[in-house]
């Protein structure tokens, strides 16, 4: 396939033909410069590397009925919150076919990558690894163990059968539970994770100490916690869709401006459809409705190129020959591609190489 258009990646956008075959890119040049051969599909649109979503509870899958109305904090917090209620009430196999669904629906997006909170203990992870066999979206699951003060052999079966730890908040943990657990996931070389200030702010020393792989909303934080969070070098996955409904949103401005390192994820899959083209548009269109406006650019490389530093694969980011990355041809104008890409996607202008051959 023969796509002429441009490209958007890690080094941001530009004009450009690329050559896609049995979905790698094989040859990049400029727009009219690539042989063209007869036999070939050739296209009109703009090159990406697939997206990753950065933040999601499949579980929560199980209930797609409008959520009630309330404080955020009835809903989903431990352990008798609407979505614990709902989670105890399902049984595992509603669970695994609603997880199952969800990331079918993903990957339809283009989405290769999931990094998942998942709650229930170990037999949570068991549930989600057993929804995503035979998925070709790479799910990362963040486990949470259930015992509190923190069983050691649970947290390491947990661990042993997960990709890390996705715990509440340090507001919902002991400082001694933070620290066992962000011990246990260096020795095991895995992701320590967890939400913070998305209801109530909290100080930054409270979520940076232990030092977290990754921080989840920040919707209520202050432009100083997030230069904070920044010189950290912290990573935060932002939810707007899902802190919109709680009337909140996260400062997306303040973050590009303290040059934090931003990725998007969709949350409670029992509030929005895991669409991370829609969390795209969602959040352009919030910052220009609050006249705090974030760039397109900043935004588009939350899906598609800071994940992939962030899981230590940054080339997969990069659209060039030979490279690792899982291309995605979405056929929009080629003229401002963040722009277009952040706001225009949707699944049916979308070409997925790596299935059409
Ligand atoms: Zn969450």
């Amino acid at each position: 396939m023969l796509v002429e258009g441009a490209i958007l990646d890690r080094d941001g956008s530009r004009r450009a033909a690329v050559r896609l075959r049995s979905g790698l890119v094989v040859e990049v040049g400029l727009p009219g410069t690539l042989r063209k051969r007869a036999d070939e599909r050739r296209v009109r649109g703009i090159v990406v590397p697939s997206p990753v979503n950065a933040h999601t509870h499949l579980g929560d899958a199980v209930s797609t009925v409008e959520p009630p109305t309330g404080p955020v904090e009835s809903l989903v917090a431990s352990p008798d919150g609407f979505k614990f209620r709902l989670l105890r009430e399902r049984s595992s196999s509603e669970k695994i076919r609603a997880m199952r669904s969800a990331l079918r629906r993903a990957r339809r997006e283009g989405v290769v990558t999931l990094v998942d909170f998942r709650e229930e203990g170990a037999s949570g992870v068991r549930l989600l690894r057993r929804a995503a066999r035979g998925s070709r979206v790479r799910t990362l699951i963040l486990g949470r163990p259930l015992a509190r003060p923190v069983d050691p052999a649970e947290l390491l079966n947990v661990l042993e059968l997960g990709d890390g730890i996705g715990l509440s908040s340090a507001r919902d943990e002991s400082v001694e539970t933070r620290e066992l657990v962000a011990r246990a996931c260096r020795r095991t070389r895995k992701k320590f994770a967890l939400h913070a200030s998305e209801a109530v702010r909290e100080a930054p020393d409270s979520f940076l100490r232990p030092r977290p792989d990754l921080l989840v909303h920040l919707a209520v934080a202050t432009r100083d916690d997030l230069r904070t969070v920044a010189e950290a070098k912290v990573a935060v996955a932002v939810c707007p869709r899902s802190n919109a409904l709680f009337q909140r949103q996260p400062d997306l401005q303040g973050m590009e401006q303290v040059g934090l390192r931003m990725m998007l994820g969709t949350d409670n899959a029992m509030f929005h459809a895991p669409s991370i083209w829609r969390e795209l548009e969602f959040a352009y269109v919030a910052t220009r409705l609050r006249g705090r406006p974030v760039s397109a650019e900043y935004l588009a490389r939350s899906a598609l190129v800071e994940p992939y530093e962030w899981l230590g694969t940054p080339d997969a980011a990069s659209i060039a020959a030979g490279s690792p990355a899982i291309p995605l041809v979405l056929r929009l104008p080629a003229d401002d591609p963040a722009y277009q890409v952040v706001t225009r996607t949707t699944e049916h202008l979308m070409i997925r190489p790596d299935r059409v051959g």
